[in-house]
């Protein structure tokens, strides 16, 4: 992909930062006909869904560095907006999307048809099969009518929101009514009074990792099983760099720019108006309207110079939470010389199921509740609580021939740990790596090399503050309206020329280019009532 240089000049928007949603932004707002540039701090596009090649000694094995498995993106239709398929763009479905282990052997696995998944069940537990069915039946009452949400503007949702919004809530409202509980509850609270199968609770603990589950009001986490049997998961073929190397290809014919190695250390202004961004290098960007798609408070409370925003706004973008939580992601890649496999597991099926292809998880349900509970205070986990994915079973392109990839995360890892990070990087690396090496056959003798990143070396690679995936914490007053604070949940902020989106912006944090498609529409929106406005006052005048 050549990325242009462009010479100083007026665009007509400035994005900061060529994640997926700065770069699904700049798309939607470049086919309506605006100038943009994309000004990008890293020396790639990508952001936290980057694939590269990170390991000199595996230069073949390309590395999803963040993110890899899409749900939420499924139902944004950016891919078909965009006309992505023409850039190389391609999903390969994940199903089942997550597989829970038993030490032992057995597993049960999750498919995007949610009768297979109860099937599964019913060998375990009958009962635990019929409440799941109907957990799930709650749970894709709520999808109809948080898609439309999650796809609409959050403080103006629209007719077409609302058309879809209304009929579906009156129709399923029976089925709506007990999920309540989802928004009041504690994760662990409505997995124990539900199910008894110590599988299937573990599988919902493990799934969506996204707060402390002992708090009420966590429960809200389950709905990314909704949207997985909903929309079904994805990942992208190449990796899901994939999509940012499409999106920019899309940006660049339609005569957008793209700037990378080009930090924003500050916005420019003037008489309170946001006029451009001032470069690293000490390079004036000018532009009508900048969007910025990296972390909100960075942007608002430190690219911003001091005394732009009232007091009381300035206050609560200082206070947008990015550490709040205690808990921080734990993230491992590793280069692989040969092919892994999980001979135990797959002996036990016996349905020819590949568990190196599926999203894998094996902690018991007691080993995440202590997770949690050992992590908001401070402390290293006995058993850490983690994912495994080897990416390059489902996409064999993204390794050599007869190699592999290996992916981990974990959302259950101390942010302040009481023993410093830094010493303990390596000694963590190796147990948690020993450890997978158990049901990962030859992740111990295969290793080529492997990379291990926690809060400080997310925030050093992704240019995020704390290191936070989310951008702003997944806490329950931090959606909808709320998302990043009160008084910035429109995307468009209160002091003109500045706009903001990204991960820390509605509807959340993820894979799903919404928050950059939403932003988009709504500034095209305004800009074509600017134009109605001009053109009557014009015809009056
Ligand atoms: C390890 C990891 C695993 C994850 N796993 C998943 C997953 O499996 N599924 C899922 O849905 N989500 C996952 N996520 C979360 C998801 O990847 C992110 O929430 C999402 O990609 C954020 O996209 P974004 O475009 O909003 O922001 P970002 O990708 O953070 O993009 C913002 C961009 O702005 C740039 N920038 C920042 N400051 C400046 C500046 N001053 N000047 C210029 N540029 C700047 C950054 O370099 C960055 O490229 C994961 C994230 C990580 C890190």
């Amino acid at each position: 992909m050549s990325l242009r240089d462009s010479v100083q000049r007026d665009s007509d928007v400035l994005i900061i930062g060529a994640g997926h949603n700065g770069l699904v932004s700049a798309c939607y707002l470049a086919q309506a006909g605006m100038s943009v540039t994309v000004v990008e701090a890293s020396g790639s596009v990508g952001g936290m869904i980057s694939t590269n090649p990170i390991f000199p000694e595996a230069p073949d094995h390309q590395i999803n560095e963040g993110g890899i498995q899409a749900s939420l993106f499924r139902s944004s239709g950016i891919e078909k907006d965009l006309g992505l398929a023409k850039y190389g763009f391609r999903q390969i479905i994940a199903d089942p999307f997550h597989v829970h282990l038993d030490p032992e052997g057995p597993s049960l696995a999750f498919w995007h048809d949610p009768a297979k998944t109860v099937d599964e069940l019913r060998y375990f537990s009958p009962r635990d099969a019929r409440k799941y069915e109907e957990f799930v039946r709650q749970l894709d009452a709520a999808m109809d009518v948080a898609i439309p949400w999650m796809n609409g503007h959050p403080t103006r949702p629209g007719v077409k929101t609302m058309r879809e919004v209304l009929p579906a809530a009156l129709k399923r409202r029976k089925d709506l009514m007990p999920l309540s509980a989802f928004f009041t509850t504690s994760h662990r609270e409505f997995i124990e009074e539900r199910f008894d199968t110590p599988l299937l609770r573990a599988a919902l603990a493990s799934m969506p990792p996204f707060c402390w589950m002992t708090q009420d009001g966590t429960a809200w986490a389950l709905i990314y099983i909704a949207m997985c049997h909903r929309t079904n998961s994805a990942r992208f073929a190449g990796g899901t760099g994939a999509l940012t190397n499409a999106l920019a290809q899309h940006l660049l014919e339609h005569g957008g720019t793209i700037r990378v190695n080009s930090r924003v250390e500050e916005l420019t202004t003037h008489g309170g108006t946001v006029t451009g961004v001032l470069l690293e290098n000490g390079e004036e960007l000018r532009a009508k309207t900048v969007l910025a798609s990296c972390s909100p408070k960075a942007t608002l409370a430190r690219l911003l110079p001091d005394g732009i925003l009232p007091e009381h706004l300035q206050r609560r973008a200082h206070a947008i939470p990015t550490n709040v939580l205690e808990t921080t992601t734990l993230k491992i890649d590793v280069a692989v010389s040969g092919k892994l496999s999980l001979p135990r597991h797959t002996k036990w099926r016996k349905d020819g199921l590949d568990l190196c292809e599926p999203i894998v998880s094996w902690q018991t349900y007691e080993d995440h509740l202590d997770a949690w509970n050992s992590a908001v205070q401070r402390k290293y986990p006995e058993n850490e609580c983690f994912i495994g994915i080897v990416p390059s079973r489902l996409d064999p392109s993204q390794a050599p021939a007869g190699q592999d990839t290996f992916w981990l995360w974990s959302g259950i890892f101390p942010r302040n740990p009481d023993v410093a990070w830094e010493t303990m990087r390596d000694a963590i690396g190796d147990k948690v790596l020993r450890e997978c090496a158990q049901y990962y056959e030859g992740l111990d003798t295969m290793e080529i090399n492997r990379r291990v990143m926690s809060a400080p070396e997310l925030e050093e690679r992704f240019n995020v503050p704390d290191g936070n995936v989310y951008h702003v914490e997944p806490v329950g007053m931090r959606f909808g309206p709320l998302r990043p604070a009160q008084g910035f949940g429109s995307y468009e902020t209160p002091v003109p020329g500045l706009w903001i989106t990204g991960a820390g912006t509605h509807p959340t944090g993820g894979i799903s280019g919404l928050p950059g498609k939403n932003a988009a529409q709504a500034m095209i929106a305004r800009a074509r009532g600017g134009a109605i406005r001009r053109t009557r006052e014009r015809l009056r005048g």
